[in-house]
C-alpha cells in the first residue's frame, strides 16, 4: 500500500479552511465544502452518496430556551408560587416545542463507499467539515450551558419550598439570591450566541477531513476483501451532532473510526469516553486496536475523558456500531480535571487548544507531523481491518 502523503493532506486543509474558508453549517461555505469532497472522492473512484438532513440553528434555539427561561423567571417575582410553576413548566415545554416549529435549514454527509463482492463488515472513517459560530470564549461558552443546569434546579427547588410554605426566607429576598445568578448566566448564553463571526475551523476539522480524504485515496487501491470501506464527511456536527444523527438513522456499519481536531498539540488521544454526569464510554475493542496500530508504528496513544465536548462518535454508538475518535490535543491538568481525576475520571480533559471556534483556526497554526501521524494510524487501523 503506498504511503499517506501529508502535502496532499495539507491540500485539502488549505483548500477547505483557506480558499472556500468558514463552513457554518446549512451556508454557502458548507455546501461548497460538500462539493469539494464529493468531487474527491468521485475521482478516488469512490461510489458517492449525499444524504441531505434539515435541522434548527443552534444559536437560535439557544437565544430562544434563554429568553423563556428568563421570562419565567422574572415573571416568578410578581407571581403567586402556583402561578411561577406554571410558567416556569409553560416555559420549558415551550422551549422544547418552538424549535420543531422554527425555520430549518439543510446540510448534508457525504459518504463514499468503496464495495466489497460479499462484505462482511462495514468499516467507517469520517469526520466532520462543518465549522463553528466563533465564540468570546469557548470554555466560557460550555461553563455557562452547563451552569444553567444547577440554577434551574436551584430555582425550582426554592419554587417548591415556597409553594409548601417551608422557605424561610421572604420569596423577593431568595429571587435577589437568584437573580445573581440567572441574570449573568442568561445574559452570558445570549451573548455567547450573538457572534456573527464563524471559525474557519482549520484544526476543528478540515484537518480531520484531510486525513479522512488522504486515507481514502490510499485506501483506494486496496483489495477491501470482505469489508466494505466507508468513508464519511459530516456536516452539522458543530450544530449538534445532526449530520451523524442522521446517518445512524439510515445507515448500518460495524466499526467507525471518526476524527476530530487533528491538527495541533502535542499528543495524539483516542476518545475514552464522553461527559460528566451522563457519560458514554466508547468502543474499548476499537480504542485497543488503535493502540495496537500506534505500536506497529511506534506512535503512543493515550486515553482522554472529553469532559466538556461531543463527537460524532456519539450517535454511532448508541446504534449500535463499535465507535471511537482520535484526536490530537496538549496534555495538562486544569482544577476541574484533577478534581474529576480523583472522582474516578483519571483521563478527565478539556481541550487546551486555544483557537477552537475561533476566527483564528487557521491553516498557519497546524504541525502537519500530526496530520501525518493520524493518516498512517488510519492507514494501519484499515489494514488491519481488512
Ligand atoms: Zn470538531
Amino acid at each position: 500500500m503506498a504511503g499517506f502523503e501529508s502535502r496532499r493532506a495539507f491540500e485539502h486543509l488549505d483548500k477547505l479552511a483557506y480558499e472556500i474558508g468558514p463552513r457554518l453549517a446549512g451556508t454557502r461555505g458548507e455546501r461548497q465544502a460538500a462539493e469539494y469532497i464529493r468531487a474527491q472522492l468521485e475521482g478516488h473512484g469512490y461510489q458517492v452518496k449525499v444524504q441531505e438532513f434539515e435541522f434548527v440553528d443552534k444559536a437560535a434555539r439557544a437565544r430562544i430556551e434563554a429568553l423563556l427561561l428568563l421570562a419565567a423567571f422574572t415573571a416568578s417575582l410578581p407571581l403567586t408560587a402556583e402561578a411561577s410553576l406554571v410558567a416556569f413548566v409553560a416555559a420549558l415545554a415551550l422551549s422544547r416545542v418552538l424549535p420543531r416549529a422554527m425555520p430549518k435549514r439543510r446540510s448534508q454527509n457525504i459518504v463514499g463507499v468503496l464495495r466489497s463482492e460479499k462484505p462482511k463488515e462495514r468499516l467507517i472513517i469520517s469526520a466532520h467539515y462543518d465549522s463553528a459560530r466563533c465564540t468570546i470564549d469557548h470554555r466560557l461558552n460550555i461553563f455557562v450551558r452547563l451552569a444553567l443546569v444547577p440554577a434551574t434546579l436551584v430555582f425550582l427547588i426554592c419554587l417548591f419550598a415556597r409553594l409548601s410554605g417551608l422557605l424561610p426566607i421572604p420569596w423577593p429576598i431568595t429571587w435577589g439570591c437568584l437573580a445573581v445568578l440567572f441574570f449573568p448566566l442568561c445574559g452570558g448564553m445570549l451573548v455567547s450566541t450573538a457572534s456573527k463571526h464563524v471559525s474557519p475551523g482549520t484544526n476543528d476539522n478540515a484537518s480531520g477531513v484531510a486525513v479522512v480524504l488522504e486515507a481514502a485515496r490510499v485506501a483506494a487501491e486496496l483489495h477491501p476483501g470482505d469489508v466494505e470501506l466507508a468513508f464519511v464527511a459530516f456536516g452539522a456536527e458543530e450544530q449538534g451532532l445532526h449530520g451523524s444523527r442522521a446517518f445512524a438513522a439510515e445507515s448500518s456499519g460495524d466499526v467507525a473510526l471518526n476524527l476530530d481536531a487533528v491538527g495541533v498539540g502535542s499528543r495524539i488521544y483516542y476518545v475514552e469516553g464522553n461527559g460528566i454526569v451522563g457519560r458514554r464510554r466508547t468502543s474499548s475493542e476499537v480504542n485497543q486496536a488503535l493502540v495496537r496500530c500506534g505500536v506497529r508504528l511506534k506512535l503512543k496513544l493515550k486515553p482522554m475523558w472529553a469532559i466538556l465536548a461531543s463527537h460524532d462518535h456519539l450517535p454511532l454508538l448508541r446504534s449500535g456500531l463499535r465507535a471511537t475518535t482520535i484526536t490530537v490535543d496538549s496534555p495538562g491538568m486544569g482544577k476541574l480535571e484533577r478534581l474529576l481525576s480523583k472522582l474516578g475520571l483519571p483521563n478527565a480533559h478539556a481541550r487546551r487548544y486555544k483557537y477552537l471556534h475561533a476566527i483564528d483556526d487557521i491553516p498557519d497554526k497546524i504541525e502537519l507531523t500530526n496530520v501525518e501521524r493520524v493518516g498512517q494510524i488510519v492507514l494501519e487501523f484499515i489494514k488491519g481491518a481488512t
